[in-house]
């Protein structure tokens, strides 16, 4: 049968005990030692009034400390919620009021950010008992309260001391009350490329599965380590670094920023078999100057995802890392991490034509688990964007998937889970693209970036490849913008090559002489690349963007 995150990691301290599980520069740590953490945190964590459903709010850096409670919050019961710990005064207003958590795990001090100080600004007095913005706040847990106390403030050091006290806590629920494996473990919200975050209501099989799929997929064999300092709150290192590590006993080597020297240190320190990375990434590791000084002969496989790359960073990455399995991938949070990968042997055209092949395994076979539970494989098909209507194989519409890594919706949003998760459980991705026979995904674009200029629907991304074809365009956006006349119209944004003289008539002429006339941007704004609107994680945020250039066209 299925089970629960805290069962998978009790199973995996059985099996592996004395294994590393998490490893870093100040300490590795075993699966037996998570294990023995983990019930601690939780003891205290119940000791402390969390119950049966409470949410957790966890503000966490890529630390040791993530592992265990992460693990000790599905223990008590509750409900993680691990949000960006990059996310500045508003942005934290917003999933803090939006997720109405009951506890707060946080840190201080890092990377010169101040929570605690961020949460006096959203909720003056919440220490003090008093009535605030956040009504449903009992508490505050920091990492370290480095000396300083506080009313309402404790240590996580503090937190399983609690649990000593009162060991066994977390033992005394009726069967009613203890989480089952298809309930909700985490709320995850999503990047806000497309609008305000949504938090995805993800069970403690989903990222199990999909994390096994990875496994699967990529032919894991015993005791990979994964290096990546990818947050752990995005299901990037998340599934494809710790719940895929665990399901081969291997351990991850999390760090807490990117810096390609580190990395590059890191595989040699810790004879990291696995680095996961995004394009940018993998280009700032194969400019780094320590590339040939260190020893990288640990290093099997890398795994780059979640953004499109050219051909000749896979050669470079082959040429110069010296790895053979190297593979893309795409997902997204509603689905609990990645839907396709590609296969350690594909051609790197296929790298950079397609997203991978959609994870046929689906994750049936799960250690542990029955198995072939009905509905165990997740189905995948295209939809028309604007009936809804599935099409052919092969047809170009809004990717959908079905099946047991589905989330369960948005959480408090009732008309966007309406509209994300249809009657009969299928997922719609808000993705453009088509699959191919051999079930491989080629994506197109975002369904909420498509505009239509006099009745027609233009796909940006179409217009976007012939601007980048200009010498002197760096980085080119189409959005649609609100107009009397035609409804919509394009607008391209550019962001030129530094010293290129480029201007908005010779791109309107290139557009006209490769586009079809209603796909032709009708007015160019030129910006440079600091004045894009981008989320905390760099993704651009064309909703923005095209409210900016509006404003700035009036
Ligand atoms: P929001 O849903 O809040 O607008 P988001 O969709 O960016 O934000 P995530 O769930 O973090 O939030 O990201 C998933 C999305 O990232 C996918 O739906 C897809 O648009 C994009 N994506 C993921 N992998 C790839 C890839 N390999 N190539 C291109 N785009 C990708
Ligand atoms: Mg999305």
């Amino acid at each position: 049968t299925p089970m629960t995150l805290h069962e998978r990691l009790a199973r995996c301290a059985e099996e592996f005990g004395d294994r590393p599980m998490v490893i870093t520069d100040e300490r590795t740590v075993t699966y037996a030692d998570v294990a023995a953490w983990t019930e601690r945190l939780a003891d205290g964590l119940v000791a402390l009034g969390v119950r049966p459903g409470d949410r957790v709010g966890l503000v966490m850096a890529n630390y040791v400390e993530f592992v265990p409670l992460k693990f000790a919050i599905s223990r008590a019961g509750a409900v993680a919620i691990p949000f960006n710990y990059l996310y500045r005064t508003e942005e934290l207003r917003y999933v803090l009021e939006q997720s109405q958590a009951n506890l707060l795990i946080t840190m201080t001090g890092f990377a010169g950010l101040d929570h605690l100080g961020m949460l006096d600004e959203i909720a003056p007095g919440w220490d003090a008992g008093e009535q605030t913005a956040l009504p449903e706040l009992r508490g505050v847990v920091t990492l370290s309260t480095d000396g300083r106390s506080r009313a309402g403030v404790g240590s996580v050091e503090d937190l399983e001391q609690l649990g000593r006290e009162h060991a066994g806590g977390s033992e005394g629920r009726g069967p009613d009350q203890a989480p089952a494996p298809d309930d909700v473990a985490d709320i995850l919200y999503t990047s806000g490329t497309t609008g305000s975050p949504k938090g995805v209501l993800i069970t403690h099989d989903a990222s199990q599965r999909t994390g096994y799929a990875s496994a699967l997929t990529r032919a894991f064999e015993d005791g990979r380590r994964i290096l990546f300092s990818l947050p752990c709150y995005h299901m990037f290192g998340y599934v494809e670094g710790l719940m895929a590590a665990m399901m081969v006993g291997g351990a991850i080597v999390p760090q807490t920023a990117f810096d390609p020297g580190r990395y590059l240190e890191g595989i040699e320190r810790h004879r990291a078999t696995d680095i996961l990375c995004v394009p940018t990434m993998t280009v700032a590791i194969l400019e780094h100057p320590d590339l040939a000084t260190r020893d990288l002969s640990s290093l099997r496989a890398i795994l780059s995802g979640a953004a499109p790359a050219p051909v000749w960073l896979w050669e470079k990455v082959r040429d110069t890392l010296g790895v053979d399995e190297i593979v893309t991938g795409y997902g997204m949070t509603e689905q609990g991490g990645a839907m396709t990968l590609t296969l350690p042997e594909d051609p790197f055209e296929r790298l950079s034509e397609t997203v991978g092949r959609v994870k046929l395994a689906g994750a049936a076979g799960l250690p542990g688990s029955a198995g072939d539970r009905a509905g165990d494989l997740t189905e995948y098909r295209t939809i028309d964007v604007m009936t809804g209507e599935p099409l052919p194989p092969g047809a170009e519409g809004e990717l959908a998937a079905r099946g047991p890594t589905n989330m369960l919706g948005f959480w408090r949003k009732p008309e966007e889970t309406a509209r994300a998760l249809d009657d009969e459980g299928w997922v719609r991705s808000g993705d453009l693209g088509y699959l191919t026979e051999d079930r491989y995904v080629v994506l197109t674009g975002r369904s909420k970036e498509l505009y239509k200029s006099g009745g027609e629907l233009v796909m940006p991304k179409e217009v976007e490849e012939v601007l980048s074809r200009h010498p002197g365009v760096s980085q080119a956006f189409a959005v649609g913008v609100a107009d009397e006349r035609w409804g919509e119209v394009g607008v391209a944004c550019v962001v030129p090559k530094a010293g290129a003289a480029v201007t908005a008539d010779d791109l309107i002429a290139l557009c006209r002489e490769q586009l079809a006339r209603f796909k032709v941007p009708r007015r160019v704004v030129f910006l440079e690349a600091t004045d894009l609107p981008t989320t905390p994680t760099g993704k651009v945020q064309k909703f923005r963007l095209a409210r900016m250039v509006a404003d700035q066209l009036e």
